[in-house]
């Protein structure tokens, strides 16, 4: 398995810090959830990683198995095993997913090593079954026209085929229903193997009755503030935030 370390990375967006010294390391093998209110910078921290050109990272580093992710172009990225679902994933048009999925694995899997057209189909086949997604939507353009939980749904789909070493599910969970939630949870959890990281964002204890994290983080102002186990979930589904803002003397 692969190991990401973030270490005091801060990150501005147009002059102003958003992330302020987030450390974390996820190995292969374990499922991270990051937690925290809203606009505490948990989708700052995906996209900064993932290399989204509007973060500017001022300080700190983040290393894939002891190489500088940062350095490393956005498709480069990709290709050495990073996977990003963002909260909101954006429209392709003119590029089926099916087209888009085929693409995306010749990418990570490298010149010469592309995958036949028969593999892929029966491995997309399999997988649409699996996530009891409709065949049609494959050959639909990327995210055109897609409901919230389709999006979504699309996201693991991409996941499953891509196998990527480490992932970062950004609000994953946010606006399915809890058939859709169960679906999407079980995509997740199929991947669980000493060959791939996960680190899940979300606002929500509620899809952590589905995933079991091996640690929860709490994210506040731009920081790491509590770590703990799944009981950490519980107690910020029960309690809210605020006893957390009490303990660390945070103020609004
Ligand atoms: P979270 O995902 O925890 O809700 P975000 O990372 O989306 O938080 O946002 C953290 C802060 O950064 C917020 O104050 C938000 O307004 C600001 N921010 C995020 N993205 C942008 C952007 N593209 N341009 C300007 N400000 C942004
Ligand atoms: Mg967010
Ligand atoms: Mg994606």
């Amino acid at each position: 398995g692969s190991t990401l370390e973030i270490k005091n990375l801060h990150v501005s967006i147009e002059d102003k810090e958003i992330l302020k010294g987030v450390d974390l390391t996820i190995k292969g093998g374990e499922f991270h959830a990051v937690m925290g209110p809203n606009g505490t910078g948990k989708s700052t921290l995906a996209s900064a990683i993932m290399g989204h050109p509007k973060y500017e990272i001022t300080e700190g580093s983040v290393l894939l198995d002891g190489e500088d992710v940062l350095e490393m172009e956005v498709d480069e990225r990709a290709r050495a095993g990073l996977f990003l679902a963002m909260q909101y994933p954006s429209e392709i048009s003119g590029v089926t997913t099916s087209d888009f999925l085929r693409s995306s694995i010749n990418a990570r899997r490298g010149e010469g090593n592309e995958i036949s057209l028969m593999n892929f189909i029966k491995e997309m086949d399999s997988a649409l079954d699996y996530l009891d997604i409709d065949k049609n939507m494959a050959q639909r353009y990327l995210n055109e026209g897609f409901s919230g939980g389709e999006k979504k749904r699309n996201e693991i789909l991409q996941l499953l085929l891509l196998k990527p070493e480490i992932a970062i599910l950004d609000e994953i969970d946010s606006g399915l229903d809890i058939d859709a939630l169960k679906i999407v949870s079980k995509g997740i959890n199929r991947l669980r193997d000493e060959n791939f990281g996960c680190l899940i964002i979300t606002h929500y204890q509620r899809l952590l009755n589905y995933i079991t994290p091996d640690k929860v983080h709490v994210m506040m102002q731009g920081r790491v503030v509590k770590s703990g186990g799944p009981e950490l979930a519980k107690r910020l589904e029960a309690e809210g935030y605020e006893w957390i803002k009490e303990e660390l003397g945070i103020e609004d």
